[in-house]
Protein backbone atom coordinates (compact mmCIF):
# COMPACT_ATOMS: atom_id res chain seq x y z
CA UNK A 1 0.00 0.00 0.00
CA UNK A 2 2.18 2.64 -1.02
CA UNK A 3 -0.15 5.48 -0.28
CA UNK A 4 -0.48 4.91 3.37
CA UNK A 5 2.28 6.95 4.35
CA UNK A 6 0.46 10.09 2.42
CA UNK A 7 -3.16 9.54 3.94
CA UNK A 8 -1.52 9.03 7.34
CA UNK A 9 -0.04 12.34 7.22
CA UNK A 10 -2.93 14.05 6.24
CA UNK A 11 -6.95 14.68 7.19
CA UNK A 12 -8.90 15.04 3.85
CA UNK A 13 -11.78 16.49 5.78
CA UNK A 14 -9.36 19.98 6.90
CA UNK A 15 -6.97 19.96 3.62
CA UNK A 16 -8.05 20.07 0.13
CA UNK A 17 -5.48 18.11 -0.84
CA UNK A 18 -6.71 15.12 -2.66
CA UNK A 19 -7.27 12.23 -0.88
CA UNK A 20 -6.48 8.71 -2.94
CA UNK A 21 -8.39 7.11 -5.04
CA UNK A 22 -7.38 3.91 -7.05
CA UNK A 23 -4.71 4.34 -9.68
CA UNK A 24 -5.30 5.49 -12.74
CA UNK A 25 -2.79 6.19 -15.63
CA UNK A 26 -2.43 8.49 -18.68
CA UNK A 27 -1.31 7.70 -22.22
CA UNK A 28 2.42 9.33 -21.20
CA UNK A 29 4.22 9.06 -17.60
CA UNK A 30 3.51 12.68 -16.41
CA UNK A 31 5.80 14.83 -13.96
CA UNK A 32 5.29 17.84 -12.21
CA UNK A 33 6.79 20.45 -10.06
CA UNK A 34 5.28 21.80 -7.09
CA UNK A 35 6.84 24.41 -5.46
CA UNK A 36 5.60 24.39 -1.92
CA UNK A 37 5.94 27.05 0.62
CA UNK A 38 5.98 25.48 4.02
CA UNK A 39 8.12 26.12 7.82
CA UNK A 40 10.58 26.64 4.21
CA UNK A 41 10.33 27.11 1.19
CA UNK A 42 11.00 24.09 -0.90
CA UNK A 43 10.09 22.72 -4.45
CA UNK A 44 8.47 19.02 -4.70
CA UNK A 45 9.65 16.95 -7.79
CA UNK A 46 7.05 14.24 -8.79
CA UNK A 47 7.39 11.34 -11.66
CA UNK A 48 4.58 9.05 -11.86
CA UNK A 49 5.31 5.31 -11.51
CA UNK A 50 2.71 2.51 -10.97
CA UNK A 51 0.07 5.01 -10.67
CA UNK A 52 1.49 7.35 -8.32
CA UNK A 53 3.73 10.06 -7.94
CA UNK A 54 7.35 8.89 -6.73
CA UNK A 55 8.30 12.27 -4.60
CA UNK A 56 11.44 14.15 -3.93
CA UNK A 57 12.08 17.73 -1.90
CA UNK A 58 14.37 19.42 -3.31
CA UNK A 59 15.65 22.43 -0.57
CA UNK A 60 17.02 24.59 -3.52
CA UNK A 61 15.19 24.09 -6.76
CA UNK A 62 16.17 22.23 -9.96
CA UNK A 63 18.70 23.77 -12.02
CA UNK A 64 19.59 23.50 -15.83
CA UNK A 65 23.23 23.79 -14.90
CA UNK A 66 24.65 20.30 -15.21
CA UNK A 67 27.34 21.26 -12.51
CA UNK A 68 24.88 22.00 -10.13
CA UNK A 69 23.40 18.87 -8.19
CA UNK A 70 20.34 19.15 -6.30
CA UNK A 71 19.70 17.35 -2.80
CA UNK A 72 16.31 15.76 -3.41
CA UNK A 73 15.28 13.89 -0.51
CA UNK A 74 12.70 11.65 -1.25
CA UNK A 75 9.28 11.83 0.32
CA UNK A 76 6.02 9.24 0.76
CA UNK A 77 4.37 8.46 -2.53
CA UNK A 78 1.67 11.06 -3.72
CA UNK A 79 -1.34 10.11 -5.56
CA UNK A 80 -1.48 10.71 -9.34
CA UNK A 81 -4.35 13.26 -8.83
CA UNK A 82 -1.73 15.40 -6.84
CA UNK A 83 -0.04 16.24 -9.92
CA UNK A 84 -3.43 18.96 -10.40
CA UNK A 85 -3.26 20.41 -6.83
CA UNK A 86 -2.51 23.84 -6.50
CA UNK A 87 -3.74 25.81 -3.32
CA UNK A 88 -3.68 26.86 0.64
CA UNK A 89 -3.20 24.01 3.23
CA UNK A 90 -4.45 25.14 6.56
CA UNK A 91 -2.49 26.34 9.47
CA UNK A 92 -2.28 23.03 11.56
CA UNK A 93 -2.22 20.27 8.54
CA UNK A 94 0.73 18.37 7.02
CA UNK A 95 2.76 20.58 5.23
CA UNK A 96 0.58 23.95 6.02
CA UNK A 97 1.31 26.64 3.59
CA UNK A 98 1.08 27.15 -0.37
CA UNK A 99 1.34 25.05 -3.04
CA UNK A 100 1.68 25.92 -7.17
CA UNK A 101 2.85 24.29 -9.99
CA UNK A 102 6.05 25.34 -11.04
CA UNK A 103 6.79 23.07 -14.50
CA UNK A 104 4.99 20.00 -15.80
CA UNK A 105 4.90 17.76 -18.56
CA UNK A 106 5.91 14.12 -19.27
CA UNK A 107 9.16 12.46 -18.71
CA UNK A 108 10.66 8.95 -20.83
CA UNK A 109 13.36 6.54 -20.07
CA UNK A 110 14.65 7.66 -23.32
CA UNK A 111 15.00 4.01 -24.49
CA UNK A 112 11.11 2.57 -24.13
CA UNK A 113 8.25 3.92 -23.96
CA UNK A 114 4.64 2.83 -22.42
CA UNK A 115 4.85 0.06 -20.03
CA UNK A 116 8.09 -1.22 -21.03
CA UNK A 117 9.83 2.30 -19.87
CA UNK A 118 7.19 1.73 -16.46
CA UNK A 119 9.28 -1.74 -15.61
CA UNK A 120 12.54 -0.21 -16.66
CA UNK A 121 11.91 3.08 -14.79
CA UNK A 122 10.92 1.07 -11.56
CA UNK A 123 14.05 -1.22 -11.82
CA UNK A 124 16.32 1.98 -11.98
CA UNK A 125 14.82 3.46 -9.23
CA UNK A 126 15.16 -0.02 -7.21
CA UNK A 127 18.81 0.40 -8.08
CA UNK A 128 18.84 4.30 -6.86
CA UNK A 129 20.27 5.45 -10.45
CA UNK A 130 17.18 6.78 -12.74
CA UNK A 131 18.06 8.51 -15.88
CA UNK A 132 14.82 10.55 -17.30
CA UNK A 133 14.08 12.96 -20.41
CA UNK A 134 11.74 15.66 -19.33
CA UNK A 135 9.30 17.04 -21.35
CA UNK A 136 8.15 20.51 -19.13
CA UNK A 137 7.78 24.11 -20.42
CA UNK A 138 11.05 24.92 -18.44
CA UNK A 139 12.56 22.17 -17.26
CA UNK A 140 14.03 20.05 -20.80
CA UNK A 141 16.50 17.10 -21.75
CA UNK A 142 18.35 14.47 -20.02
CA UNK A 143 18.39 14.29 -15.94
CA UNK A 144 19.62 11.87 -13.65
CA UNK A 145 18.45 11.59 -10.24
CA UNK A 146 20.87 9.10 -8.15
CA UNK A 147 20.74 8.09 -4.85
CA UNK A 148 23.85 8.84 -2.44
CA UNK A 149 25.31 5.66 -0.60
CA UNK A 150 26.27 7.74 2.24
CA UNK A 151 24.18 9.87 5.23
CA UNK A 152 20.14 9.06 4.90
CA UNK A 153 18.79 6.62 3.01
CA UNK A 154 16.28 8.58 1.12
CA UNK A 155 19.11 11.42 -0.24
CA UNK A 156 19.29 11.78 -3.81
CA UNK A 157 20.90 13.95 -6.01
CA UNK A 158 19.06 15.37 -9.19
CA UNK A 159 21.36 16.26 -11.75
CA UNK A 160 21.00 17.87 -15.54
CA UNK A 161 23.02 15.46 -18.35
CA UNK A 162 24.91 17.66 -20.75
CA UNK A 163 22.72 18.55 -23.76
CA UNK A 164 21.25 21.28 -25.94
CA UNK A 165 19.25 22.03 -23.32
CA UNK A 166 21.45 22.44 -20.63
CA UNK A 167 22.26 26.03 -19.60
CA UNK A 168 26.04 26.82 -18.21
CA UNK A 169 25.77 30.19 -16.45
CA UNK A 170 24.08 30.22 -13.40
CA UNK A 171 20.66 28.71 -13.15
CA UNK A 172 18.07 29.71 -9.97
CA UNK A 173 14.57 28.23 -10.03
CA UNK A 174 13.41 30.68 -8.07
CA UNK A 175 14.22 33.71 -10.88
CA UNK A 176 12.26 31.47 -13.40
CA UNK A 177 8.83 31.72 -11.11
CA UNK A 178 6.44 34.44 -12.00
CA UNK A 179 6.72 37.44 -9.54
CA UNK A 180 3.07 37.36 -9.55
CA UNK A 181 2.61 33.62 -8.53
CA UNK A 182 0.78 33.03 -5.74
CA UNK A 183 3.35 32.38 -3.29
CA UNK A 184 5.51 35.55 -4.59
CA UNK A 185 2.22 37.41 -3.83
CA UNK A 186 1.55 35.80 -0.21
CA UNK A 187 5.28 36.51 0.53
CA UNK A 188 5.00 40.12 -0.64
CA UNK A 189 2.25 41.05 1.04
CA UNK A 190 3.59 39.43 4.46
CA UNK A 191 6.78 41.89 4.10
CA UNK A 192 4.77 44.83 3.90
CA UNK A 193 3.14 43.62 6.88
CA UNK A 194 6.04 43.55 8.82
CA UNK A 195 7.41 46.75 7.47
CA UNK A 196 7.22 49.52 10.61
MN1 LIG B 1 6.43 19.82 -0.03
Amino acid sequence: MPLTEYEQKRNFKKSPEPATKAAKHSAKLIFVVQRHKASRLHYDFRLEMEGVLKSWAIPKGPSLNPADKRLAVMVEDHPYDYKDFEGVIPPGNYGAGIVEIWDHGYYTDNRNSGKEAEQELLKALEAGHLKIVLHGKKLKGEFALVKLRTGKDNAWLLIKRQDNYAVQENYNSEADTPKDSPINQALSASSQDNKP
